[in-house]
């Protein structure tokens, strides 16, 4: 039986459902169900569909209980600093933009920084699969003063949220949150957008579209790992591209 066939029949199985679970039960990665409409973001026991334009259904239009903490260390969402500058377009990606790994210098021709690259973490295989222990794990090694935290709760002073998800196949996404609550994200060495897959804007990225196949894109980072304090007061410990030999690589460029 292989490891497919064994998950389906363990289906509803507390220790893999929805992912796998730690020790005390607390679940460190879920995989959110295929859901083909942008969804209210205002709570997940809300099915209704969101409007355009609004990540809240007609009813939580106005008022969405569900509110996230703020510290105000909140980086401000301007996307024409990365948009306008094809250099720093280039070379910036979702970990940057998310992390405040800024890097002036940096030309587009310069290979990302990835997580885990500062901390010593090989780097990313075309082969091996992405997953939320090892993404955490690199992000911990990188700045150990991160911490795991939720969408309600708030962050220690001069810290701001992240929030992380993976494509097991191929990737992993950043968004970070912005000093209204709302998220925005970059793409790889694309711009930098405040909405989801379905063109919404973001209250909730755990709720949000992170499916890109509609958009004739292979990435779909179904796997919401969950969401991080930043530190915000100085810059993150990351580093560029480690390789920067014959093998070096560029294929990467959806980071
Ligand atoms: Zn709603």
């Amino acid at each position: 039986m292989n490891t497919k066939k064994l998950r389906k029949g363990l289906k509803g199985g507390r220790s893999l459902k929805g992912g796998r679970s730690l020790k005390g039960g607390r679940r460190i990665r879920k995989i959110t169900r295929k859901v083909n409409y942008p969804r209210c973001q205002c709570m997940s026991s809300c099915k209704q569909p969101s409007l355009e334009g609004s990540p809240f259904c007609a009813e939580h239009q106005n008022f969405c209980p569900r509110q996230p903490q703020l510290t105000g260390w909140e980086p401000a969402y301007d996307p024409d600093f990365f948009n306008k500058n094809p250099d720093l377009k280039g070379s910036h990606n979702c970990a940057a933009y998310a992390f405040g790994y800024l890097n002036p210098k940096a030309t587009k021709d310069d290979p990302f920084p990835q997580p885990g690259n500062f901390a010593g973490y090989p780097r990313f295989s075309k082969t091996r699969r992405k997953t939320c222990p090892d993404m955490l794990a690199r992000v911990f090694g990188d700045m150990p003063t991160v911490k795991p935290t939720t969408f309600e709760a708030g962050c220690p002073a001069k810290m701001s949220k992240i929030a992380l998800a993976v494509d097991a196949r191929s990737d992993y996404h950043v968004w970070r949150q912005g000093p209204d609550g709302m998220w925005s994200h970059k793409p790889g060495s694309t711009e930098v957008t405040n909405v989801d897959a379905f063109g919404r804007p973001i209250y909730d990225v755990e709720l949000a579209s992170r499916n890109y196949n509609k958009k004739g894109s292979h990435l779909n980072y179904n796997r919401f790992c969950g969401y991080l304090c930043v530190r915000r007061d100085k810059q993150p410990r990351m580093r560029g591209g480690v390789s920067k030999g014959p093998n070096r690589t560029r294929r990467h460029r959806t980071h």
